[in-house]
Order: structure tokens, then sequence, then C-alpha cells
């Protein structure tokens, strides 16, 4: 491990309660829709500001002391959107974590006015975020749960505050049906002929782009981000052409953020490149602002961690906040969440 720890390039902070206890769904899923409806949107509508920031404490904590420096989290909370990025940033500013948010624009609860809120939240935290260790971009959840319209209001926003935008992209067969439905070769096309990736987006998965797709992204200065373990877990396939591009980084999908985890799926060195390119993609983020980071990550321990002079973990305990706390409350907030989810009933209405 390098002196500047590891970068997740794609994560979901607010799914950071996770593994304490979440009940598995009734009935099983059987299909990634069936996931997202089941689990995922279940959890995202429950949440609110007090789970949110139990949950990112609790996951930035743990990711420092797995060696993440660096995330990009992809984040929705649709109950509670405006000022749910202020709760991610100051986790991430108290914890000692460089981070670039973004709230993922969506209609498939509430329709336009859903996904005009998600892109006003960004607009809000990118135009008023002055945190030295946090950036914000523009997001979008994925094209297949937005229309047109969004995906080309989000690549004007990006443009118009000098960054860029945040999806998921061809992660299930679904995203390229619902493109090909509405007259677009593929999701990629979509995204790409409506302005919705300026050089620089992040797309998360891409596990079913071509290989003449994948160039295309190379060609553009997009960005996308392989998630092994999270497409393994939910049976979409893997990406098979990434090589084909140098702008492919490595993400943990809102799984605990061990990067070691995710480097053991791979059976060829395409993981350790993946995690190296991490960096060059938070540096593009950071634009040449840089975070002092010192770190000593000797055997898979982070012994040291000191962030703009901050001691952040030293001997491998947690220094910029009390671990035991951090979990305590994490505890308390994960059995209120899923009650808040089990409330929601079978028809997922929040
Ligand atoms: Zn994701």
């Amino acid at each position: 491990m390098k002196d500047r720890g590891q970068v997740n390039a794609h994560t979901h902070c607010y799914s950071g309660l996770v593994p304490l206890g979440m009940p598995a769904p009734q009935p099983q899923p059987e299909c990634f829709i069936e996931i997202l409806e089941r689990v995922w949107w279940r959890l995202d509508r429950a949440l609110d500001h007090e789970s949110l920031a139990a949950a990112a404490r609790y996951y930035m904590g743990e990711a420092l002391l797995a060696g993440t420096t660096g995330l990009i989290d992809h984040h929705e909370s649709p109950s509670c959107i405006e000022g749910s990025l202020d709760v991610l940033a100051d986790a991430a500013e108290e914890l000692g974590m460089c981070a670039v948010l973004t709230y993922g624009a969506s209609e498939r609860n509430g329709g336009r006015e859903e996904a005009q809120r998600g892109l006003a939240e960004c607009r809000r935290f990118i135009s008023q975020n002055r945190r030295p260790l946090v950036r914000g971009v523009v997001g979008v959840h994925a094209p297949f749960t937005v229309s047109d319209d969004t995906l080309r209001e989000a690549g004007e926003l990006a443009r118009e505050l000098q960054t860029v935008t945040h999806m998921h992209l061809a992660e299930d067969q679904t995203d390229g049906a619902d493109a090909r439905a509405k007259g677009y070769a593929g999701p990629l096309e979509r995204a790409l002929s409506l302005g919705a990736l300026p050089r620089g987006s992040i797309l998360a998965h891409g596990v079913h782009l071509t290989a003449q797709e994948v160039r295309a992204c190379a060609t553009n200065g997009v960005w996308v981000v392989q998630n092994p373990r999270s497409n393994r877990a939910n049976g979409v396939g893997a990406p098979e052409h990434l090589d084909l591009t140098e702008l492919a980084a490595l993400g943990t999908d809102g799984f605990p953020s061990q990067m070691e985890s995710e480097l053991a799926e791979f059976s060829d060195g395409a993981g350790a490149l993946r995690l190296a390119a991490g960096e060059r993609l938070m540096a593009e983020r950071f634009d040449g602002d840089v975070v002092e980071l010192a770190g000593d990550f000797k055997g898979g321990v982070v012994r040291q961690l000191v962030v703009d002079g901050r001691p952040i973990v030293q001997d491998g305990v947690l220094m910029s906040a009390n671990r035991e706390s951090v979990e305590q409350e994490a505890r308390a907030q994960a059995a209120r969440l899923w009650i808040r989810m089990d409330n929601q009933g079978a028809g997922g209405e929040a």
C-alpha cells in the first residue's frame, strides 16, 4: 500500500448501517430490479438526517481504519434530499476523509419534481461547500430512472458549475433495454448525446458496455468504476472490456470500504491498476488542491495517518472520533432504520 492510502471510487455511505443487522428482504429478490426495489430503494427512502449521519460516520471511520483515505460517494435519500450532502460532508470533515459527494437525481419516486430537487441539492452544495477535504459533483441515479430532460439538465448544471457528473450506467441489462426503448443505441449513447457526461464524469459499473463503448468512454474522458463484489452479489455479470481504457477505477458500491477484498476478486493485475487509477480520479476532482496526506500502512494495518496536519489514525486507533461512541450511535440508528424500512409495507410506499 502506498503512503497516501487507497481511494474507493464509487460507494454509498448511506448503506453504512447495513452490516449492523439489516433484516433480509422478504420475499427473496430474484433479479437486479427486485434487489433494488426490496432492499436499496426501501433503505434510501427510510433514511433521515440522523440515521444518515450515523451511517456516514460509521462507514467513514471503518474505511479510514482499513486504509481508505478518499472516497467518491453517490447518495440518495428521497425523504430528506435538502441538506443531505452537508450531513455527509460534515462527517467527512470531522473524520478526516477526503470525499467527492453527489446527490443522485432520480424520477423513480416523485417524477421530474424529485429529480429537480436532487439537482438543486447538488447545485446548492457545490456552490456553498468550502470544506477543504470535500468536493461536490452533479449526480444522476441511473439513466433508466430519469427522463432525457433530467439527463440534459444534469450535464448543463455540471458545465455551469465547472464540474462533472457521477451516475450508475449499464449495471444491469435494464439500462440498455430502457435506452433502446427510448430510441438510443444504449445508455452511454443516450447520456453522451444529451450532453450529460462532461469530460471527467464518472460512471459506476458499465458492466454491459461493449468494447466500442468503453473506447468511447476513454475518448470522451469519462471514467468507469468497477465494483466486483457488488456485481457478483447482484448477479449482473462482470465488465469484460475495461482493460481498453486507462480511466477505470475501483469501488465497493456500498460494501464496507475494504479495498483488499475488491482486489481479491481479480485473478490478474487489473485490480491493482484500477486501484491506482482511483488516485488520479480523486486528484482530478481536487484540481491540484492537494490534501496533505501522510500515512504508514504497512502490512495492511494503518499504523498512522495524518491529514492536513491532523492525526486521524495512530497505531490502528481512530483519533478523529471516538470509535466506540460512533458504533454505539450507529447501532441505535440502525435499529430505528430497520423499523422505518419495515413500516413502508410490502408496496414500498414511504
Ligand atoms: Zn452504486
